[in-house]
């Protein structure tokens, strides 16, 4: 009989490796602390004059240099879950009609507890016991699918040679802005400046609406520089930086909202792309372990599911 196994993150890196133990014949159940499928390949919907529009405002499209992620995205594609986006150059894909499609479309095949946040884990001779307050899940095998310093601290306890690798890696904290402008604005669909390291027509995206909705980045510097100013302070000034830097003629939006992402862009860790102890049967994955990218995420996670296999 295969034995229980328990992730901790449903983003790519998790969801990869559930799926990957899924077509080695485990059945993984996962838990996140988000509302629903996403991480930092997040949609957020919001309603403007009555219509629903979709922003993406973590990861803004992915690539693959990988021959196994190609093959992934060439599944989705097929499937309607991603398209392709000229504007971000050749080869740029985006999940439709949100970031996160592909997401969903692999959490729908197992049970996964959204809106539970593990704060401890710990383990005795045989099982993991993960806490969400006062409730304890068990399982003889445990996943941690989650961003670096979220993984040290969860680890430090348990595990704390894990713990201190992803102590090494440091990540960039970002701030981003969902945009919505009465009109359009005389500027081509993707961005990059300095202060504003990105900036992008969301609704040039496929499938999305028409809308002049725009997703803006500040640079990791800009981010660090007004980490702990409230979103709403944060709306103006990046308005600002965004209409200095372009050239375009200053509007006043119809909708914006910021959100600050901590943990966005990381340097990664020395070592392996996923990390295994057989004794303790855990394993670590994450875009952390391979570098700052969607196909980083899917490849740690995948690698991790086989070793996982070829070791327990
Ligand atoms: P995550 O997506 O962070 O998933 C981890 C999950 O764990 C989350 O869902 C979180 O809710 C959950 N979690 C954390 N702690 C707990 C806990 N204690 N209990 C339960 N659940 C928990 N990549 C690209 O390829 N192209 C881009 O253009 C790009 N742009 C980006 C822009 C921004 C602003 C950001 C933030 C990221 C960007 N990235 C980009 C990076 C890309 O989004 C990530 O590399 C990738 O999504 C990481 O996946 P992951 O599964 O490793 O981590």
């Amino acid at each position: 009989m295969s034995k229980s196994i328990a992730i901790i993150g449903a983003g790519m890196a998790g969801l990869a490796c559930a799926m990957e133990l899924a077509r080695l014949g485990h059945r993984p159940m996962l838990f996140d602390k988000g509302r629903g499928p996403g991480g930092r390949m997040a949609t957020r919907r919001v309603e403007i004059d009555g219509a629903e529009t979709r922003f993406d405002h973590g990861a803004q499209y992915f690539t693959a240099r990988d021959p196994r992620f190609l093959h992934a995205i060439e599944g989705w594609h097929s499937a309607g879950y991603v398209a392709p986006w000229p504007a971000a150059g050749e080869g740029a894909f985006v999940g439709t009609p949100g970031m996160n499609a592909p997401l969903r479309q692999m959490a729908q095949f197992f049970n996964v507890q959204w809106g539970m946040e593990i704060d401890a884990v710990l383990h005795d001779i045989h099982t993991w016991h993960l806490r969400t307050g006062t409730t304890i899940f068990r399982a003889q095998q445990l996943v941690c699918a989650i961003p670096a310093e979220q993984a040290a601290k969860l680890l430090a306890k348990e595990a704390p040679d894990f713990a201190a690798i992803a102590g090494q890696a440091k990540s960039q904290p970002c701030w981003a802005l969902m945009v919505r402008f009465g009109a359009k604005l005389d500027l081509a669909d993707c961005f990059r400046g300095e202060d504003i390291a990105w900036a992008a027509r969301n609704s040039s995206k496929p499938g999305r609406g028409d809308g002049e909705d725009w997703v803006l980045h500040a640079s990791p510097a800009w981010s660090a520089q007004h980490l702990e100013l409230s979103p709403e302070e944060i709306v103006p000034l990046l308005l600002a930086a965004f209409f200095a830097e372009t050239g375009a003629a200053a509007e006043e939006p119809v909708h914006a909202a910021a959100h600050r992402w901590r943990y966005a862009m990381v340097e990664r860790a020395e070592g392996s792309p996923a990390l295994w102890d057989p004794a303790l049967e855990l394993g670590v994955c994450g875009d952390w372990l391979v570098g700052p990218r969607v196909e980083s995420a899917f490849l740690s996670g995948l690698e991790l599911a086989q070793s996982m296999v070829g070791n327990a």
